[in-house]
């Protein structure tokens, strides 16, 4: 007896990871829609298991926050995992479809996902594949999701580090020593990669330049605003803001007026 099809009518599939599958689905008992992603292969080793749990670990340890991803459930079924999770509209991917976000509302993303860091890395936890792919919309709120990379900030868990185009060198070294500031970096490369309306290049130059950071001038926004950037992709972790400085940051004040 399938727990998925007892419980949930499969809508249409809505996501390809790597590693996944995610659906919109109806919840029978409640009527409301949710998202379920689960596992294409199937996970028989232990160690692939424990490592798949990491990510419902992490999403149930952390409760609710307005700007993560809402987790409800998670259960295995013919080896594989299942989550259900809070269905948002859209991925701010910037390969599947190109978006044309003003600066306002790029850093109205920026600041909703800085706050998601905030909320995670005062509960210790790391994200490490912060990416436009990872931010989800809901009805004009931001939400960080994926929770596939997510990891303990002090180093005891094993790490799996996400897309490398948003890493900072210090990762590509195996330093770990700042996880929370690799989120930061992370974030940075996204909302420059937002900011630029192209995919960041998988090598090459301006990913390097990057990775020192260094960014190029981005006419038309404000020097505030590119200093801000700069520092959050800085090679150095220690000179990087953390996200509660980030949000401190008077870039940002207009967002907190009620
Ligand atoms: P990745 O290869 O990026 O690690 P993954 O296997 O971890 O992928 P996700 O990134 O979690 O999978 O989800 C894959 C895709 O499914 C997303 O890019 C998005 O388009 C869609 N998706 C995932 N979760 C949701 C959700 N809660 N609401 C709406 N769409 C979602
Ligand atoms: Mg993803
Ligand atoms: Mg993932």
């Amino acid at each position: 007896l399938s727990r998925y099809r007892t419980d949930f009518h499969e809508i249409e599939q809505i996501g390809w990871g790597n590693f996944s599958r995610v659906f919109k689905v109806l919840k029978r008992i409640d009527g409301c829609m949710y998202a379920v992603k689960h596992s294409i292969r199937q996970l028989h080793l232990d160690t692939e298991r424990t490592h798949a749990l990491m990510e419902v670990q992490a999403l149930a340890a952390l409760g609710y926050h307005q700007n993560t991803v809402g987790y409800y459930n998670s259960w295995f079924e013919n080896a594989q995992l299942y989550i259900q999770m809070e269905l948002c509209d859209r991925s701010l991917s910037i390969t599947r479809s190109s978006q044309l976000l003003s600066e306002e509302e790029i850093l109205k993303a920026m600041h909703q996902v800085a706050k998601a860091l905030q909320f995670i890395h005062e509960r210790g936890i790391a994200h490490l594949d912060v990416k436009p792919d990872n931010i989800y919309v809901k009805n004009g709120v931001y939400k960080l999701g994926d929770f596939g990379c997510a990891t303990l900030i002090d180093g005891s868990l094993p790490i799996e580090e996400g897309d490398a185009r948003y890493m900072p060198l210090e990762i590509l070294n195996d330093n770990y020593d700042h996880l929370d500031k690799v989120d930061i970096f992370s974030l940075g490369a996204a909302i420059y990669e937002l900011i630029k309306r192209s995919p960041l290049p998988k090598s090459g130059p301006q990913l390097l330049n990057l990775r020192e950071g260094k960014i190029s001038l981005l006419p038309g926004h404000s020097i505030q605003f590119q200093n801000l950037l700069k520092v959050m992709v800085d090679p150095n972790p220690v000179k990087r803001p953390s996200a509660k400085e980030l949000l401190e940051h008077s870039i940002f004040d207009r967002f907190d007026r009620p």
